[in-house]
């Protein structure tokens, strides 16, 4: 029987012979195929800078240290989202503070994260979920009336974009965070990309990125290297990176086939699923929609061979964040969110004739 997971990465020969070339090379790990894949996405962005790392999880994590961000400090995210986004501000020691959705689009509602602003507030983590960018015109307004930084969660949305820019060019935020891990719209295996257009902020994500080391002047020629701060190793090969110059190419197809699927869907499906805004062009990643007895649905699925997903489990109410006080309750539109989403197939390959077979097995399984 043929089945169907929720997300699905796509390589192709061009792919497997760049990957090959560095097999092949001197350099295997961040060289000079790092350096052109950080330039392939500032030129694919509009973004002045950008840093490759192992993930995007490293990524966020960066971000928090770069801007400074810890213990005292608080950080507004979506409890609708990947752990990490969350993680990043705990793992520079800074505080969570949770902001609820809005129903229709499953992002953070800007007016929710007005009411949890307070002194202690450091910086936002808006998430771009499913591929479709927040309202970040109106973020950032927020964010300028209160002093924060803004670090977009754009794990979900490369090749997105916003008011007619893509979404990376850090218009309107201090950092964007991409994912290339497999599930998400291009894959590097493991890794993700900080962009920036703050040369300083820059310059700290690659000293962060590799152990908080330095080579300036004369050091250049020698085997001197200071330290300044406590950094980390988040780099990013060149294996990878070669594949992801290969998949950067491809994106805007993907992204025209994501859409039509997506369309196809709210055509055909006639269930409740995220509604686009008229300032969105999103490359889609995830195809979430509302059904009842979602676990009896989820089964039933998996016995047709769609293997569902879930997105997500609301942040505050894992045991963790549990145990730093929050509960069931606190997010009323998340968690309603949470009770009825299940994601859809949604990935570039599907042919014409998978849709008809999945829209097909959906509408048995409501029957
Ligand atoms: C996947 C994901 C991440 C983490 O990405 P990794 O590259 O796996 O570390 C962070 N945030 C969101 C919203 C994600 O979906």
């Amino acid at each position: 029987m043929k089945s169907y997971n929720y997300g699905k990465q796509y390589l192709d020969e061009e792919d497997y012979q760049a990957v090959l070339e560095v097999l092949k090379s001197d350099f295997l790990t961040c060289g000079p195929k790092v350096k052109e894949f950080e330039q392939a996405l500032c030129n694919y962005t509009g973004a002045k800078y950008c840093v490759a790392v192992s993930n995007a999880t490293a990524g966020l994590h960066l971000a928090m240290l770069s801007l400074g961000i810890g213990a005292g400090d608080e950080a507004i995210t979506s409890p609708i989202t990947f752990l990490s986004s969350a993680n990043c501000a705990r793992f520079a020691g800074a505080d969570v503070v949770f902001a609820d959705i809005e129903s229709d689009t499953a992002n953070i509602d800007v007016q929710e994260i007005e009411k949890r602003i307070t002194d202690k507030t450091k910086v936002l983590i808006p998430v771009h979920f499913a591929g479709q960018s927040c309202d970040m015109e109106k973020i950032r307004a927020l964010a300028q009336k209160h002093n924060l930084f803004i670090v977009e969660d754009a794990a979900h949305a490369i090749g997105s974009d916003y008011k007619n820019t893509k979404v990376g060019s850090c218009r309107f935020s201090d950092m964007t965070v991409f994912s290339f891990h497999p599930v998400k719209n291009m894959t590097t295996g493991e890794g993700g990309a900080v962009t920036t257009n703050n040369e300083e902020l820059y310059e700290k994500l690659l000293a962060f990125r590799s152990h908080g080391m330095h080579k300036t002047g004369e050091m250049q020629n020698t085997w001197e290297y200071e330290m300044h701060e406590l950094g980390y190793n988040s780099r990013m090969t060149d294996i990878q990176a070669a594949l992801g110059i290969s998949q950067l190419k491809k994106l805007e197809r993907f992204k025209t086939r994501r859409r039509e699927i997506v369309d196809f869907y709210n055509k055909n499906l006639g269930l409740p699923h995220l509604f686009e805004k008229e300032f969105s062009n999103a490359c889609f990643h995830l195809y979430p929609v509302l059904v009842e007895n979602r676990k009896e649905f989820y089964f039933k699925a998996k016995e047709k061979g769609l293997n569902l997903q879930v997105h997500y489990i609301p942040v505050h109410l894992q045991p963790y964040y549990r145990k730093l006080g929050y509960k069931a309750g606190d997010y009323p539109k998340a968690e309603a969110y949470y009770e009825k989403c299940i994601s859809l197939p949604l990935y570039p390959i599907l042919t014409d004739s998978d849709l008809t077979f999945i829209i097909k097995a959906v509408k048995e399984i409501l029957q």
